[in-house]
């Protein structure tokens, strides 16, 4: 077929983008497939108010292109939501990426012809894309998350989900607003909501840990001393398990004495981020040491929040960084303001959506707006959302049924000339994103030139080899005290899906180790016809 491409891409958030820029240099032709209207992926959808990214800056963006790094200037310690959609379009701007990508083109499905080792894409609007490569690029977090309530119809008021936040500002002003959850996308926004509207009701089903961002407009020393030293600070936070540059102590909570302890988790505290789970090397490993910084923030809870009974209901009864640290500000202190109301949906859960709000058992709770903060179907709602059929026209969704598997979270036996970014059994989303994006990236797209380069036609992961490789991603899920916290890592919040540790927490280097070695060795564990 003359019309097809060497690479069909699914997605133009960070990860399509690169992946764009990146075959194009090898020579690839390439193109993407992209369902909004505009690039950015997270920060295309992720509009709602307060957004933020909850890694600094300086170290969530690109390092492919160190012209770009340098010339970018961030306006503030976490970048908000605006302004990395404003990045992602520079990035598509600069690398002239903008007419490879065809927006409104939801992918419905994606088959592969064995006979011809092609594969054809199909849009939710009619179109086909044809390509011998297909990447999905279709992020960990953006298969939007509905309550199974009833009701959704009949409210008369707006309804939001914060991942298919509106392009038009919402006017809160003078409004009842009733927010569903209490994850990072609601710690962030209800202080924000909470400023502009009438009344505010959180409605909490389980509540999360939340260190303070105590975000600032960027200092401009600190920005030019990062830009000097861009190389070696890039190169130090790969080192880390989680790819986020920081000081991270390795040694046991349990090793030091209380008042010792508590210092270190004040000084990162009052510092503020995700690396306040960087002040003992064991916090994820030693249920003691977990509970030591349980302690310490349920303290902190309650010392900024007013009313004893809200603070009670605020302090989560689990393992802390069970579930993604939330990283806010002002979260706690909203809930002393007279406008805002936390109710505990756990022991009474929302029974239906109606004409004029939620019922709660035998409690109404009238809203002029709705927002569901209820997440995602993580890592694999957006390939399960997809019909994918690979080899002998075998069913993504159904091998998948009982659970994911893949190799390297890169590609599935099965799907030859299939490959994902940041997949499920890839460190991911306990990572610095940007950089594990890069580095899938980079690993595919001159996988792709080494298999065309050599005349072969498929590459293809061994199911020995993903098998293998699975088993270990269980492994080292099992060694953290992650596996003891309903999570999304663990497909626990969406209903009916199989329960499965779906990162690899094995850390970043072990990971670039692992496929380092997979290339050096002849892309071992795939096949190559
Ligand atoms: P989330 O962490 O999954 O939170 C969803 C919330 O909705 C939870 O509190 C959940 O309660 C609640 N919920 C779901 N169904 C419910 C129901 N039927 N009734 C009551 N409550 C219900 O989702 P998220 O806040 O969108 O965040 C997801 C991930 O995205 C984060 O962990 C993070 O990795 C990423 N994120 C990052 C940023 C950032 O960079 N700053 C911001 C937002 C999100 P349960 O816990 O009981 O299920």
């Amino acid at each position: 077929m003359n019309d097809t491409y060497d690479v069909a891409i699914v997605g133009a958030g960070f990860s399509g983008l690169y992946l764009l820029h990146r075959c194009r240099k090898l020579g690839l032709t390439a193109r993407i497939w992209e369902a909004g209207t505009g690039v950015g992926g997270t920060w295309y959808w992720n509009r709602y108010p307060g957004a933020h990214c909850d890694i600094e800056s300086m170290q969530y963006s690109y390092q492919f292109d160190d012209d770009l790094q340098q010339q970018w200037n961030w306006s503030e310690r976490y970048s908000p939501q605006p302004e990395l959609l404003r990045y992602a379009g520079h990035v598509a701007e600069r690398f002239k990426l903008l007419d490879g990508i065809e927006f409104e083109r939801r992918v419905a499905s994606a088959s592969f012809d064995e006979a011809q080792a092609i594969w054809t894409l199909k849009a939710a609007t009619g179109q086909t894309l044809h390509a011998r490569f297909c990447v999905m690029a279709t992020g960990c977090l953006s298969a939007p998350n509905w309550p199974a309530v009833k009701g959704y119809e009949h409210f008369e008021g707006e309804q939001y989900h914060t991942a298919l936040w509106p392009k038009e500002p919402v006017n809160f002003h003078g409004k009842h607003v009733a927010v569903v959850g209490t994850g990072s996308s609601a710690i962030q926004s209800i202080p924000v909501i909470a400023g502009s509207a009438r009344q505010l009701t959180v409605f909490q089903r389980t509540p999360n840990y939340s260190v303070p961002a105590h975000n600032r407009p960027m200092d401009p020393q600190h920005a030019a001393q990062v830009k000097a030293n861009y190389r070696a600070m890039r190169a130090s936070a790969r080192q880390n398990l989680s790819g986020i540059y920081g000081t991270y102590n390795t040694g046991s909570a349990m090793d030091v004495s209380d008042e010792e302890r508590r210092k270190e988790y004040e000084r990162r505290w009052q510092n503020g981020g995700l690396t306040f789970l960087g002040s003992y090397g064991d916090l994820m490993l030693n249920q003691s040491a977990n509970d030591s910084v349980v302690a310490f923030v349920h303290e902190k809870i309650k010392a900024i929040v007013n009313n004893p009974e809200t603070a009670a209901l605020l302090c989560p009864d689990n393992i802390i960084g069970g579930k993604r640290l939330c990283v806010d500000t002002n979260y706690y202190a909203t809930y002393n303001r007279d406008n805002v109301t936390l109710v505990d949906v756990r022991s009474q859960p929302i029974t239906e959506i109606n004409k004029t709000g939620l019922r709660v058992a035998e409690t109404q709770y009238d809203a002029d707006i709705i927002i569901f903060a209820t997440g995602f179907d993580a890592m694999t709602g957006a390939l399960m959302r997809i019909d994918i059929q690979g080899r002998g026209k075998r069913s993504l969704q159904e091998i998948w049924k009982p659970g994911p598997g893949s190799y390297l979270g890169l590609a599935m036996a099965g799907f030859p000339n299939l490959f994902t970014v940041t997949g499920p059994g890839s460190p991911s989303v306990l990572t610095n994103m940007l950089p594990t994006i890069e580095q899938h990236v980079e690993f595919i797209a001159d996988c792709i030139k080494h298999v065309t380069a050599s005349g072969h036609s498929t590459i293809e992961a061994e199911q020995n080899a993903q098998q293998h490789w699975w088993d270990h991603v269980q492994e080292a899920g099992q060694r953290t005290l992650k596996q003891t916290t309903d999570s999304w890592y663990m497909g626990a919040n969406v209903d009916g899906k199989a329960r499965v540790f779906m990162p690899y927490s094995g850390g970043f280097p072990a990971y670039c180790q692992k496929c380092e070695e997979v290339v050096a060795n002849g892309y071992e564990g795939f096949s190559i016809q």
